[in-house]
C-alpha cells in the first residue's frame, strides 16, 4: 500500500454516542480525508484539556464521514466522551494499515479482541473473499 495523504485538521462531530458499557462510536465529518483511510490505520485525536492526542483506530468511512469505535479508559477517552458536538483535532491516517493488495486471493481468517474489533470491521468491508472472524472478549 502506498503512503496515503495525510491530515492535520479540525473535524466536526456529527454524533458522540454510547453503543454499550464505556464503549462509545465517534462520527466526524471528514470532508475530502475519508478517501484517504485504509484499514488498519489511524487518528491522532485531540480532546481539550489533554496534551498529548490519543491513538484512535479508523472503524468505518461513509463518503464524508470517518468513524471511531472506543473505550473509555482514562482521562482522555473520558473527555472525548463527554463530547456531543464542536470540533475535534485529528492527524492522520497513520500507519501502513492491513496489506489487502497481496492477501487479495487468500482465505481470511481476521482475529481480534477487545478494542482491536474497531480496526477489522472496517477491514471485514475491504475484503473481496469472504472470511471467518474470531473475537474474544471478557464479556458478552
Ligand atoms: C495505533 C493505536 C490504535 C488504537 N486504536 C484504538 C481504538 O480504535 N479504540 C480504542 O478504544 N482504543 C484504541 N487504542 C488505544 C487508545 O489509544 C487508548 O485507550 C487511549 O490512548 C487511552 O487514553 P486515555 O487518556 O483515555 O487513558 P490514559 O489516561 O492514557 O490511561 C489511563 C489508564 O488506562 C490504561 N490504559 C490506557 N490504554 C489502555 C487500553 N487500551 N486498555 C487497557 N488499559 C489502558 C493506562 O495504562 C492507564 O493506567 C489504540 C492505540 C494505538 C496505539
Amino acid at each position: 500500500m502506498s503512503i496515503s495523504k495525510r491530515f492535520d485538521k479540525s473535524c466536526k462531530i456529527i454524533s458522540n454516542k454510547e453503543i454499550c458499557n464505556d464503549y462509545f462510536e465517534l462520527k466526524i465529518k471528514a470532508d475530502g480525508i475519508s478517501k484517504h483511510c485504509f484499514p488498519g490505520q489511524f487518528f491522532m485525536i485531540g480532546a481539550p484539556g489533554v496534551f498529548l492526542r490519543r491513538p484512535i483506530s479508523v472503524h468505518d468511512v461513509g463518503k464524508n464521514t470517518s468513524s471511531f469505535l472506543y473505550k473509555v479508559v482514562g482521562k482522555g477517552t473520558k473527555i472525548l466522551s463527554s463530547m456531543r458536538s464542536g470540533e475535534l483535532q485529528l492527524l492522520g491516517p497513520l500507519g501502513k494499515g492491513y496489506d489487502l493488495e497481496t492477501y487479495k486471493e487468500s482465505n481470511h481468517v481476521i482475529v481480534a479482541g477487545g478494542t482491536g474489533i474497531a480496526s477489522v470491521y472496517f477491514l471485514a468491508t475491504k475484503l473481496k473473499k469472504k472470511g471467518i472472524l474470531y473475537y474474544g472478549a471478557h464479556v458478552a
